[in-house]
């Protein structure tokens, strides 16, 4: 057995106990298991503060000092105990609410100690609560080893069972007794570790728990992280190379009519370079032979609909069936009526299907479907469900694809035959290169990053309640010129009831600065039945409405491009990419367009920051980037299924250049040698067939 699988029991001062423990609070059966939990942060040693320097800010400190008195105070639940710390330079309050009892009996008055903790301030009184304590032994001089002491994350329950921050220190001392370099061998490739300056993987493990120095801890961290991204980039993409290499899918040879009637005669405009470049990238996956899994990343209003639709044309030329779905009925209901004037007079059958398509009408559709004479469908995920079949679908289309599971998608592969349709994703949520390249990392991927032209910059401004009545004005001044006006509100589920009043209070209050007949107003929220939802939206559309009050229903692809002023309210209530995603309502036309965020007077630092990133830049790829900086991976949608943020230490907010290169590495190293099978690649082959099933519930069309 390797030592590495050995259980942890069997490690000097764990014994059968304390190994349950660490079982049960942290998973940690096995050495490997052990040497994996890598510290969340290391006490620097090297730096002791004087207690009057200690300031509200102080933050983490390192301390020296005799502990003067301790006392218990409270009884039973309540019960806490308290200390002080004297240095040379004055007292500081130190307290502990949790195991008293044990605490009592360890720590000693009249003796020195080194306590690190963190710096607590209550009416102008700096305390530390529950500082780590160590006795500072008299047979050490002052000059003892100064180190980064790592320090782990743990529980409760572990730091009073004797597995505290010392003990747990104490446990990994142990491993690393144990441990020789060739229990961990390197699985890198020797010429990337010299061409990179790596740390070996056994130094690293080692100067991870145990840095000497703040460098020595860097070169380990960043090594660490370039092993963990370089050996998901390359599972990911063997699994690309896998599918191109098995997968086979239709082969569209060739681009017909449809496609050329199309572009010669009915395309309304000038295709941007942006959108030529990316219909040639899709037309090479279609007639390459292998099925196309692209996602098509363009940012609001950069005309991903017209490049779908072209695709469409191309998989119809080939005799095949294409279907486009939306998330929401709304947005089904848009793209199958300009769709439908797009194509009009082409002789294409466009259907419609949603849930709200039933009876004769339903069974009618099915039926056409099946037997090829509705060439394109248009709908919501009503479109993937069991009976609705196609007589030969040859590309699938999904709108704004964060809304869509996984699952869903792959039941489209059940739609077709002999081979699974091309797939194609269409997203205005921009993902931020390095999320892209995991969350979609085994994925093509297409950007339209380019908007048509003739657009004016939409121009987005920051107010406050006192500015309700210059919003008023505008909004009146704004309606004067023919423009019409949306008005958001937010809506979190939770809230939903307390929401809907603020919308409905928010709509009655312009009903009256908006009195009729010389204004008309729409009011489009969750709790309508769709067909009054419809209706309304379609009275705006037309422009029988001007100002259109809504939840975030409107929040994608809705197009009305004579509106151009967009109200936001209780902006900080909306996370950045669906702001970015109302503000792309406006703006479509040739108008100048206005984002107007109200908030409330008093905002969090990072409310303040994300309406700072909405004025201060249009670009949807920028705010995405801003949103991973401030939320963290975790949040960004869409990764939350995946898995992917399960890194040990990667982050993906900040280690994008090491992603970067970790990603041309393993790309590079496939390309030379795809089955891993040179000497220099035997490391990575073998850690990866170590380490191989780990890559499940992969984000995959697939
Ligand atoms: P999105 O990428 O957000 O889905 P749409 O496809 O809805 O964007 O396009 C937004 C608007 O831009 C539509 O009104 C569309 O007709 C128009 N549009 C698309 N491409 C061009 C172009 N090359 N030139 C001018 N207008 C275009
Ligand atoms: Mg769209």
């Amino acid at each position: 057995m390797n030592t590495l699988d050995a259980s942890i029991a069997y490690l000097k001062g764990v014994g059968p106990k304390k190994a349950e423990l660490l079982n049960k609070e942290l998973g940690i059966f096995t050495f490997s298991d052990l040497l994996q939990h890598y510290p969340h942060r290391y006490i620097d040693k090297t730096q002791f503060h004087k207690i009057r320097e200690l300031h509200d800010q102080s933050g983490e400190v390192q301390l020296k000092g005799v502990l003067r008195r301790l006392t218990t105070i409270g009884e039973g639940r309540k019960k806490r105990l308290s200390g002080r710390l004297r240095d040379e330079t004055g007292v500081l309050e130190l307290v502990w609410f949790t195991g008293v009892h044990w605490l009592e009996k360890q720590l000693e008055v009249g003796k020195e100690y080194v306590i690190y903790g963190r710096i607590n301030s209550f009416n102008g009184k700096l305390s530390m609560p529950h500082p780590e304590m160590e006795q500072v032994k008299p047979e050490q001089t002052t000059q003892k080893a100064s180190t980064f002491a790592p320090v782990y994350p743990s529980t409760e329950k572990l730091n009073t069972k004797g597995l505290d921050a010392k003990g747990r220190r104490r446990i990994m001392k142990a491993l690393f007794e144990k441990l020789k370099p060739q229990d961990l061998p390197e699985n890198l490739p020797a010429y990337l570790i010299q061409k990179f300056r790596l740390l070996p993987r056994f130094d690293a493990l080692k100067a991870i728990h145990f840095p000497k120095t703040q460098e020595e801890l860097t070169a380990a961290t960043n090594r660490l992280k370039f092993e963990e991204l370089f050996f998901l980039q390359i599972r990911l993409l063997q699994i690309r190379r896998r599918r191109k290499d098995s997968i086979r899918g239709f082969h569209f040879g060739t681009v017909g009519d449809y496609f050329l009637q199309f572009y010669n005669e009915k395309l309304p405009f000038e295709l941007t370079g942006a959108q030529k470049r990316v219909i040639k990238e899709i037309r090479r996956d279609l007639g390459s032979g292998v099925q196309m899994n692209r996602l098509l990343q363009g940012d609001v209003g950069s005309g991903k609909t017209i490049v779908g639709l072209m695709c469409m044309l191309i998989a119809l030329d080939n005799g095949f069936q294409a279907c486009l779905m939306a998330p929401t009925e709304i947005l089904a209901q848009q793209h199958y009526q300009s769709i439908g004037k797009y194509v009009q007079g082409m002789g294409l059958q466009v259907g419609f299907l949603s849930g709200s398509v039933k009876g004769k009408k339903r069974k009618a559709l099915l039926a056409a479907l099946e037997n090829g004479d509705i060439h394109i469908l248009i709908g919501t995920h009503a479109l993937i469900e069991e009976p609705v079949k196609f007589k030969n679908l040859g590309l699938s289309i999904t709108d704004e694809q964060h809304r869509f599971g996984v699952a869903q998608r792959a039941k489209l592969w059940k739609k077709s035959s002999p081979y699974p349709p091309h797939i194609l994703v269409m997203t205005a949520t921009p993902i931020p290169r390095t999320l892209a390249m995991t969350l979609y990392g085994d994925l093509d991927v297409s950007v339209i990053d380019e908007l048509p032209p003739g657009r004016k910059e939409i121009v987005t401004l920051h107010k406050t309640e006192n500015h309700r009545l210059w919003l008023i004005g505008f909004i009146k001044k704004e309606i004067a010129k023919g423009r019409q006006v949306y008005v958001v509100y937010p809506l979190i589920e939770e809230s939903e009831t307390l929401d809907l009043k603020n919308l409905e209070e928010g709509y009655e209050a312009l009903q009256r600065e908006f009195p009729r007949p010389q204004y008309q107003m729409s009011i489009v929220h969750g709790r309508m039945k769709p067909a009054n939802k419809d209706f309304e939206m379609q009275q705006f559309a037309e422009g029988k409405t001007q100002i259109m009050v809504a939840t975030t229903v409107i929040e994608v692809g809705v197009n009305v491009p004579n509106a151009s002023v967009m109200v936001i309210e209780n902006t900080e209530r909306f996370g950045l990419s669906q702001l970015h995603q109302l503000r792309g309502r406006v703006g479509r036309g040739a108008e100048q367009s206005y984002c107007i965020l109200m908030s409330s007077f008093k905002l969090s630092k990072e409310g303040k920051e994300r309406i700072a990133t909405m004025v201060r830049t249009n670009n949807g790829f920028d705010i995405a980037e801003a949103d991973l900086r401030l939320r963290g991976p975790g949040n960004i949608e869409g990764t939350q299924q995946s898995g992917i943020i399960n890194f040990r230490l990667a982050d993906l907010a900040k280690d994008g250049k090491i992603l970067k290169t970790a990603r041309e590495v393993a790309a590079r190293i496939l390309d030379d040698d795809p089955k891993l099978e040179r000497p220099e690649h035997h490391p990575i082959q073998w850690y990866l067939e170590k380490h191989g099933k780990k890559l499940k519930g992969w984000s995959r069309i697939s």
